[in-house]
């Protein structure tokens, strides 16, 4: 398939047919503020089996269904609770998604099956055009190969999905760079199946009680996933955000694991490795692996969000054996830097090394 990359400059010639391929059954990437998405009609089974395709994502993986006016939520719904409604308007267009019962015009090929609907409206200029020209709910999970990390840049999206997709929208690099918070509202208590840039105490104070999935928890301790207690977000089950190459990831203080760190690529070099190191901006590291990535100051989380996924992918690229990572101190964490340590973690997962209870690797 021949895929049309549009870039920055010449985006506003495009959008009309942008609109006119989704709402045809075709398929387009777009920039949103958290990450790059895959966009089709939601409407239609045939353009989200396309999306499931061109991924090579499970069909049990429900996609997040966009939109880009609050009149248009109402008929994807059973129904908007009060609750639903609060989240909406607090923090809609924004990086929240709500999950809510569906009504009978979404197709289960877009809903993994399941009878809920995760919708969200993103903030993104180019993404809220982009809806809006199509006239049609867009299905978009992240622009990415299933279990690669997500997109944050078009270079992204163009190393896993040109020729693909019927388009690709370049909006620059992203703002955020970890997916939206999914937050659940068909129970009693809301629940947080994927933490994001809204956070446990933003939602509490717009709707009162919330919980956390316990699996979600369990992943931000470093457990394994077990079959179990899947999470409910059935996403979140997959082997996920992962560079090729075994991440471990140190947990402790600053110099603690800068010190693990330096033994630990000496290590892996005298192994005949070729080893990277993830650690913040001031470790004193350079030079001691075949790459280190400085992504960040501790205590910068956005700044780390900003370039978690692309460090990976850069991982990728360097073609390394192994990878050591500073778990950047976000294990009392519980804002956007929660959500940074379920993707660092996943990304890692399992092997989690933590300074403080001497574990194994
Ligand atoms: P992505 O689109 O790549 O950001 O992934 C979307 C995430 O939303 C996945 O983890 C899905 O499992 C989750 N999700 C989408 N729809 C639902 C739903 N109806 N119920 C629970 N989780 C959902
Ligand atoms: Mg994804």
């Amino acid at each position: 398939m021949e895929t049309i990359v549009v870039r920055e400059s010449e985006l506003d010639d495009y959008y009309e047919e942008a609109g006119r391929i989704l709402r045809e059954g075709g398929l387009v990437a777009f920039p949103t503020e958290t990450v790059y998405g895959l966009g089709g009609n939601a409407l239609d089974p045939e353009a989200s089996a396309k999306i499931y395709a061109a991924k090579g994502r499970p069909s049990d993986n429900p996609l997040i269904v966009h939109v880009a006016d609050f009149a248009d939520v109402a008929p994807l719904v059973r129904e908007i609770t009060p609750v639903a409604d609060k989240l909406m308007k607090k923090f809609w267009p924004g990086p929240l998604t709500i999950i809510m019962n569906k009504s009978d015009i979404v197709p289960t090929a877009t809903t993994g099956g399941l009878q809920s609907v995760a919708v969200r409206m993103p903030v993104h200029p180019v993404a809220m055009k982009l809806i809006r020209c199509a006239g049609v709910p867009i299905a978009a999970p992240s622009a990415n190969t299933s279990g690669r990390p997500s997109p944050t840049k078009a270079e992204h999206v163009i190393e896993d999905l040109f020729g693909r997709v019927d388009m690709i929208m370049d909006g620059g690099s992203v703002g955020i760079g970890v997916e939206s918070t999914i937050v659940d509202v068909t129970g009693e208590v809301p629940m947080i199946l994927r933490p994001g840039y809204i956070t446990k105490e933003m939602l509490t104070e717009a709707i009162g009680d919330v919980t956390i999935d316990k699996a979600v928890a369990k992943i931000n301790e470093g457990q394994l996933i077990t079959s179990k207690e899947p999470p409910k977000a059935p996403g979140m089950k997959y082997r996920h955000y992962a560079p090729k190459a075994p991440l471990n990831l140190i947990c402790g203080d600053e110099e603690e694991v800068e010190a693990e760190l330096r033994k630990l690529a000496a290590q892996g070099k005298s192994d005949g490795l070729r080893v990277g190191i993830i650690c913040s901006d001031g470790a004193d590291l350079d030079g001691c692996a075949d790459r280190v990535y400085h992504i960040g100051r501790r205590g910068d989380t956005e700044t780390i969000a900003h370039n978690i996924y692309d460090c990976l992918r850069q991982c990728d690229a360097d073609k390394l054996d192994v990878i050591y990572s500073d778990d950047f101190g976000l294990e009392n964490d519980e804002a956007l830097g929660y959500a940074v340590q379920n993707r660092i973690m996943k990304a890692a997962g399992g092997h989690v090394l933590n300074l403080k209870q001497k574990g194994d690797l």
